[in-house]
């Protein structure tokens, strides 16, 4: 059985109150999430029937405002997953220290098997019903695994229709033309950039030697894949749903790209140099940089003692399990975590909000150099406690994070 996402969450806030010297209470408090919303969404298919599905929105965390976090479609949402990732949330945007806090949603459906329709219909009943529960200064949505510039417009028109005005900060990851921000798209994947460039640098290798194996070939994946192939990286392997694709030579990103972005999958893809492999096969790769990509729970107790390499890049959230980060401690693997590494969305989807609400937008240059700054700002901090302390850069991060939004509460006080 996979380990379930939020005693994950809870295991790693306790592992950092041990180290910070947390007050019991807020312990306590931050291992729950503030408010948790559950809804039933009627859809009425294309063929007439009705179906109903289920969806969530939580908020960890509004202390330092608003809360901030994706929304995801797949069919493995459940409560839990959507409390973990809101957890998730608020640490990455106190690490970053923007003035945000955390929450996340999720449909538990495959959006694969629902025409256009169906999905506009889904998204907006959705947002219908959680429409009391977000807003520019309570919780702002932004795409999450699976969901898109698409599906973010239609839930900001669907709230501005509630509104009667438009009301774009709303949402973030918005196509430009209804107030998204330049960069967004790539943000998550550049953010990862920024962060390896740091870590390379520290450790003295050179990056354009790295060999480098991707997980996930979506939105991250597919991105720090072709960054780091353009400074001349060699990607040995990288994996869709479909499988893995393994290449000792490196593998050629451009035709790669092109093949997933016309909405083929790897499987299909023929080159008789290139080998297919499984998960298993790809995470235990032996290469410089093993970036898992996708979702959580996938370095664990049974192949962390099996991995391979000098670095792991967490592009998605939750990837390694508390008892794996041991391991690949001990073993001297760098991790940059989840928190810091994949912060690069958030960041930018903060941008966004703030454009948005000023209603004065950013050239692509400010966006990349303000996330450049704000990122490298947060990974040099993390490293520096990392290395005082001994420690690894995941309790480094969570010690910032947990700490300025523990010191928040207590400025707040207990209400009443
Ligand atoms: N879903 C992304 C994450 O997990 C981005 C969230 C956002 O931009 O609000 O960080």
């Amino acid at each position: 059985m996979a380990l379930n996402p939020f005693e994950m969450a809870k295991k790693q806030i306790e592992i950092v109150a041990g180290v910070i010297d947390l007050d019991p209470y807020i312990l306590k408090y931050l291992k729950r999430v503030e408010r948790s919303l559950i809804v039933s969404i009627p859809i009425m298919m294309d063929d007439g029937t009705v179906r109903i599905f289920e969806g969530y929105r939580v908020h960890h965390s509004t202390i330092r405002g608003p809360g901030k976090g994706g929304l995801r479609y797949s069919l493995g949402v459940n409560l839990d997953e959507v409390k973990a990732l809101a957890t998730w949330m608020s640490w990455k945007t106190s690490l970053l220290n923007l003035p945000l806090g955390g929450s996340k949603g999720g449909i538990c459906v495959d959006p694969f098997k629902l025409s256009k329709k169906e999905l506009e219909r889904l998204t907006r009943r959705f947002t219908a019903e959680i429409i009391n529960f977000i807003g520019p200064d309570i919780d702002i949505p932004a795409p999450d695994v699976n969901t898109n510039p698409q599906i973010m417009a239609w839930i900001m028109d669907t709230y501005s229709m509630q509104k009667g005005r438009s009301v774009p900060g709303v949402v973030t990851g918005k196509p430009v033309e209804i107030g998204g921000s330049v960069g967004r798209a790539n943000a998550t994947g550049m953010g990862l950039f920024f962060v390896l460039q740091g870590l390379v640098e520290k450790l003295r290798l050179d990056l354009k030697s790295l060999k480098i194996v991707v997980q996930g070939f979506g939105n991250v994946g597919g991105t720090i894949a072709e960054l780091l192939y353009k400074h001349g990286c060699k990607i040995i392997a990288v994996s869709d749903i479909s499988t893995g694709i393994f290449c000792e030579d490196g593998l050629n990103m451009e035709k790669l790209l092109e093949w997933a972005n016309q909405g083929n999958l790897l499987k299909d893809y023929k080159n008789n140099n290139y080998n297919l492999i499984s998960n298993d096969e790809l995470l235990t790769l032996k290469c410089d940089v093993l970036i898992p990509a996708a979702i959580e729970n996938q370095i664990t107790e049974k192949n962390a003692e099996k991995i391979n390499c000098k670095i792991v890049l967490e592009g998605a959230n939750g990837p390694t399990t508390p008892i794996a980060d041991e391991i690949l401690f001990e073993k001297g693997i760098h991790v940059i975590p989840d928190i810091l590494a994949n912060s690069g969305g958030v960041c930018v989807s903060y941008f966004e909000y703030i454009q948005d609400i000023n209603s004065y937008f950013w050239k692509l240059d400010r966006i990349n150099a303000e996330l450049k700054r704000i990122i490298i700002e947060a990974f040099e901090e993390t490293y520096k406690i990392s290395e005082e302390r001994k420690i690894n850069l995941r309790t480094a991060a969570y010690i910032i994070a947990v700490s300025r939004i523990a010191k928040a509460i207590e400025w707040r006080g207990i209400f009443p």
